[in-house]
């Protein structure tokens, strides 16, 4: 199928970029970079459970998932769980630390890249189900209900059971420099791609 360059509409043709084959503009420096998408999901830690909401909408409509969705083009990934967990759970949270970086494979679209995040509810709030969730709720690990995606299921499963029963969870003051990462296994570094315009 034929791609257009989004800056002059021409017709994009194969070029031979670090040794691969890409979509790009003729005229111009467009590339149809092929690229995963980020996705948050927050882990919020409340009342020796965790905070979970049932959906209203498909995909997994019925069924139960983390807070979390996918991160703006111009966005910090904590900002973006941040105001995930504003709108689906009407409550401020505090980012208590990164839990780990997932890649998510997908059949037909492009993969995409979890980040999933601890927190509390700010000090004081309440929540309540926003309009993509009918209600929430609080549920131990021995008592999750079936979730909608099997990426939440893993976040938790890891996250259960690499909580240490006697240790509180560590609060951190927040902003990107304060988090500690902890990712389950080695992270597997790659050299970055060149930069794009
Ligand atoms: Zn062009």
């Amino acid at each position: 199928m034929a791609h257009y360059c989004v800056n002059c509409g021409a017709e994009l043709v194969p070029r031979v970029i670090e040794g691969k084959t890409q979509e790009a503009c003729p005229n111009d420096d467009f590339v149809l970079w092929r690229d995963p998408k980020v996705v948050t999901s927050v882990v919020v830690a409340h009342d020796g459970g965790v905070l979970l909401g049932k959906r209203s909408i498909e995909p997994g409509r019925g069924l139960w998932c983390l807070p979390g969705g996918f991160v703006n083009h111009d966005e910090d990934p904590l900002d973006a769980a941040r105001r995930e967990c504003r709108e689906e759970t009407g409550a401020e949270v505090d980012i208590t630390r990164l839990l780990g970086v997932y890649h998510i494979a997908k059949r037909n679209a492009a993969s995409m890249i979890g980040v999933a995040y601890e927190a509390r509810l700010a000090d004081g709030v309440g929540y309540q189900p926003g309009s993509e969730m009918t209600e929430l709720d609080v549920f131990t690990a021995e008592h999750l209900p079936e979730l909608a995606f099997p990426s939440h299921r893993a976040i938790l499963d890891e996250y259960f059971s690499g909580r240490a029963p006697a240790a509180e969870p560590r609060l951190l003051s927040g902003g990107a420099a304060a988090l500690t990462a902890s990712p389950p296994s080695a992270p597997r570094v790659r050299s970055p791609r060149p930069h794009r315009s």
